[in-house]
């Protein structure tokens, strides 16, 4: 339970820790997975870039008509700020999902987003909220959408030298719905399965269906057939079931010692029904 020995750097500017990153620097945010790694010798970084005393890298606000989340925001800053539960509600839940107290406060939206673990739960959220993740390096920024980022079970679009720097989700409109429903492990809090629903219904007819699945399978994805199933629908409880029992189509669901493949799936059939319902219900 002893990490290796290693160089440690605390840089206060971006420019900084990028430089250290393009010589092969490893970065660290809250700790909450790397630690861990580094103590099971999972991970042997012999440069460790501390990211957390960065200036303004922790800002949530809004610009252009998005909202920009940075990536050292930690669960907590996501989960009360008063912005993002006005104007993103999905995100602020899903962060309030995540572990515990004393992980909400330490770990960040970056880090969890770079270790793309396959139970987290951010990733259900970003795929519905079609998000962007800026990553940038010591050559330049470029924006990845949430879809193109999870690639694999803690495999990312990241490259090396790259650091997440922020995270760019929509305002939500008034006529749209969201929830973030999660069957969790009880000893850690991560999602057996978590379902992120974001629905929009003008005129009694759902006009925008984007469905975020994590824990299911090795990454997260959206369920695109149950989307088309309930675009055009009302909403009824046979639209909402039919919609429900597509979202793990084409998909093949893990198996572990939490829960068997086809359980993991009749959870998930079951608690897109409730993440739909309850998105449909918040509906203007
Ligand atoms: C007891 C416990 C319970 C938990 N329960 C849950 C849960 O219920 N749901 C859930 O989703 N998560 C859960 N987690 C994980 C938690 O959310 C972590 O905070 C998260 O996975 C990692 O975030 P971090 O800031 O601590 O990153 P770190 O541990 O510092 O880093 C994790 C990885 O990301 C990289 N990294 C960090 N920041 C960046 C960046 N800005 N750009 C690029 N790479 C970066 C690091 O190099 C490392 O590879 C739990 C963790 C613990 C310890």
């Amino acid at each position: 339970m002893i990490p290796n020995t290693f160089d440690y750097s605390a840089p206060a500017h971006l420019k900084d820790a990028l430089e250290l990153m393009a010589n092969g620097g490893k970065p660290l945010a809250g700790g909450m997975s790397l630690i861990p790694m580094m103590k099971l010798r999972l991970a042997s970084p012999e440069h460790v870039v501390d990211v957390g005393r960065i200036a303004g890298l922790n800002t949530i606000r809004e610009a252009d008509g998005k909202l920009h989340i940075g990536a050292n925001a930690t669960h907590y800053d996501v989960e009360s700020s008063a912005l993002l539960q006005g104007k993103c509600p999905l995100l602020a839940e899903t962060a309030a999902a995540i572990g515990d107290i004393q992980v909400r406060n330490r770990g960040t939206l970056g880090g969890s987003v770079a270790h793309a673990d396959p139970s987290a739960d951010y990733p259900a959220a970003l795929q519905a909220l079609e998000a962007s993740i800026v990553l940038t390096s010591a050559s330049g920024t470029r924006t990845v959408s949430a879809a193109n980022f999870f690639v694999d079970t803690f495999t990312t679009a990241l490259e090396p030298g790259e650091l997440i720097t922020e995270v760019v989700v929509p305002v939500e409109a008034g006529l749209t719905g969201t929830s973030y429903q999660k069957f969790l492990q009880s000893a850690s809090g991560f999602a057996v399965v978590g379902i992120a629903a974001r629905v929009r219904r003008e005129g009694g007819r759902i006009t925008l269906a984007r469905i975020g699945v994590t824990g299911v399978s090795g990454t997260s994805y959206r369920a695109l057939k149950a989307e088309q199933a309930l675009e055009g629908k009302a909403g009824s409880d046979a639209d909402i079931a039919a919609a429900a029992a597509l979202v793990g189509e084409g998909v093949e669901a893990s198996a572990d010692l939490h829960a068997s493949a086809v359980y993991r799936m009749h959870l998930a059939s079951n608690y897109a029904a409730r993440a739909i319902r309850a998105a449909l219900s918040k509906c203007a």
